[in-house]
């Protein structure tokens, strides 16, 4: 795609911390990764459970690393036994929310439609998105994963105005590579991430798509991710497993 003189999008390297960590033991790794230096002008993020978050917050107040949640519910409040509201998280002091992870997908159904009106409910509460996607083996090996990757992203963010994203983050996560071991190559990382690039241009002019953060998630490590990030339409990365060890994260933040 043409146009890449006036990018302004940023990068960013989040950690999902999944449901891991009790409350000690994510307070060890908060003080794991306030002994590391940040090198980088990556932006970088941490996903606690949603338990910890207001411990995390308070640890992580005057350092660069954000709080971030791995979730929530689109309604404001009321008999929806078990969720959290934005209003919540934001009450805790977290002002970003990973939306459509594909455990979320897999296991607790989320669909387009429901990542719709969360995408919709954490924007209305002026939060930033980290909007997840991305294909399953079965549609690589036959070929499928553009149109896969295109419905996912349309169907969840395409009914939104184009000032919306400001406030999101994308974050390519091939299903077959999450806690797999087995990492996109750079080059089919790239592949995909120029596609999404033109879907959005398509949909909403250069201006959105070359100003919008498009992170690659999926068995990234200290050693894969400096060839992942140099690639020029990968922004960064959303971090399972190696994220919890501080020392592995800061290797992939501090890859930039
Ligand atoms: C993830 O779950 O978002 C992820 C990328 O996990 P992992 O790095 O463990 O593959």
């Amino acid at each position: 795609m043409e146009g890449y003189d006036l990018i302004m999008r940023k990068q960013i390297v989040a950690g999902n911390w999944k449901m891991n960590n009790d409350l000690s033991q994510t307070q060890s790794l908060i003080e794991a990764l306030q002994s590391q230096e940040i090198t980088s002008k990556a932006e970088v993020m941490v996903a606690p459970t949603f338990t910890n978050l207001l411990q995390a917050c308070e640890a992580l107040k005057s350092s660069p690393i954000e709080v971030i949640a791995q979730n929530m519910h689109f309604a404001e409040n009321g008999a929806y036994t078990g969720e959290i509201s934005a209003d919540m998280l934001k009450s805790v002091g977290v002002k970003t929310v990973i939306l459509g992870h594909s455990e979320r997908r897999a296991y607790f159904n989320e669909t387009d439609e429901s990542l719709a009106k969360k995408v919709d409910a954490a924007l209305a509460n002026d939060m930033r998105v980290i909007f997840c996607f991305g294909e399953e083996l079965a549609d690589r090996k036959s070929g499928n994963e553009e149109s896969v990757v295109e419905n996912q992203i349309k169907n969840a963010l395409f009914h939104l105005e184009a000032q919306a994203f400001n406030n999101i983050v994308l974050a390519y996560e091939p299903v077959w590579a999450i806690g797999t071991g087995e990492t996109a190559s750079p080059e089919q990382a790239q592949d995909m991430h120029a596609f999404i690039r033109q879907t959005l241009a398509d949909a909403y002019g250069n201006e959105v798509a070359n100003n919008t953060s498009i992170l690659y998630g999926g068995s990234c490590k200290p050693n894969n991710a400096q060839e992942i990030f140099s690639k020029p339409d990968v922004d960064g990365g959303l971090i399972g497993g190696a994220s919890l060890k501080a020392e592995d994260f800061f290797a992939i933040v501090n890859a930039f």
